[in-house]
């Protein structure tokens, strides 16, 4: 059964600065903990919230119908290569893009990589080095990035400003230029998110756990409240992550996707939760309690993603989704199930020039 409840009812954690990232801005702005509302909202210190952006001109393009990673655009920089959504890259006031593996200056077993997040086996200059090139290849060095400290929540902050230190959360809306908004992954989903009417973007973070937390929803949700978006008019990126081929769960996430989404069996590639008799249990000649421990499943986090979008508003024509495997793809992507420690990450950047 869905536990479909109207987004208005649903409630965010509340969420604390983190200081442990060295890539804050100079602005003089902090993650607020919110005491019983929906989001965190970070303000620049001497702006009222309700400041108004002024109203360009835009055209709403309609999207291709299609969905395959050959259709993306991929632009490639100084020997990086930057996957687009054509029906985004349309949009002349928006800048986004998704990153891969080559180009870059930190060295992996020998190798040159974009390596975008700090990790224990890269330098913090290189990796602030890789996002100012990975930020000037998009046109996007003067807006200032706003990566999260990723925690598998459903915490969403709502950026008027970018803060001094980055905040904990899976997913950042804003409607302010001048603001790039970032997640990082090594097999989750990236997420982008923009609506061309009301001038407003969001970039999410879902694995598993944000994907049973339905974060891609919130996040819509929030765009709703915030700035009146309307999700048919919504345009969807779902970047590189891991695919249905290769994303390997236990059964009680399945069985924990099965308690919360009707759609569930559809987005596994064998659905088991374990408790199903096993109808050759005699032939193994095993007593009680002594069978193998119940097989794994394959999770496709995408088609869950597309899913959740799908039941939120969004049309189809406006979901892109990459099909390109983490996993299966090392040589252009990083995987986190496949290299461990010594993965790097992927960045997915949105933000709206001033
Ligand atoms: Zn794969």
């Amino acid at each position: 059964m869905a536990l479909d409840r109207p987004l208005d009812t649903l409630h965010f954690r509340n969420v604390h600065a983190h200081s442990n990232d060295q890539d804050a801005s100079s602005a003089p702005v902090f993650c607020l903990a919110a005491d019983s509302d929906y989001t965190v909202r970070v303000v620049a210190p001497t702006k009222t919230l309700t400041s108004k952006r002024s109203s360009r001109g835009q055209t709403f393009l309609s999207a291709s119908s299609s969905r395959s990673s050959s259709d993306w655009i991929e632009r490639k920089v100084r020997g990086m290569q930057i996957l687009l959504v054509p029906a985004l890259a349309k949009l002349p006031w928006l800048v986004h893009g998704f990153s891969t593996r080559p180009g870059g200056v930190s060295l992996l077993n020998g190798e040159k990589v974009l390596n975008l997040g700090f990790t224990e086996w890269d330098s913090k200059e290189s990796v602030l080095e890789n996002r100012r090139r990975f930020q000037s290849a998009l046109g996007a060095t003067d807006l200032k990035l706003i990566s999260l400290k990723q925690i598998h929540s459903d915490v969403i902050h709502l950026f008027d400003a970018a803060p001094a230190e980055p905040c904990r959360g899976d997913a950042s809306v804003t409607n302010r230029s001048g603001l790039l908004l970032a997640v990082q992954t090594a097999d989750c989903v990236p997420i982008l998110l923009v609506d061309p009417k009301k001038h407003a973007v969001a970039a999410v973070h879902a694995g598993w756990r944000g994907t049973l937390q339905r974060i891609v929803v919130k996040a819509i949700g929030q765009m709703q409240m915030q700035f009146k978006s309307k999700p048919a008019d919504l345009l969807a990126g779902i970047g590189p992550s891991i695919g249905g081929c290769c994303y390997e769960v236990g059964s009680e996430v399945a069985t924990q996707f099965q308690s919360q989404f009707a759609e569930a069996p559809e987005w596994f590639d064998e659905f088991r939760t374990g408790d199903e008799p096993n109808p050759i249990q005699w032939l193994n000649m095993m007593p009680p309690g002594h069978q193998p421990p119940p097989k794994n499943v394959l999770l496709d986090l995408r088609k869950a993603n597309r899913g959740q979008l799908l039941g939120a508003g969004l049309r189809a024509p406006n979901i892109f989704v990459s099909d390109l495997c983490t996993a299966c793809r090392r040589d252009l992507l990083f995987s986190y199930r496949k290299e461990g420690a010594q993965s790097g990450r992927l960045m997915s950047v949105i933000g709206m020039l001033t």
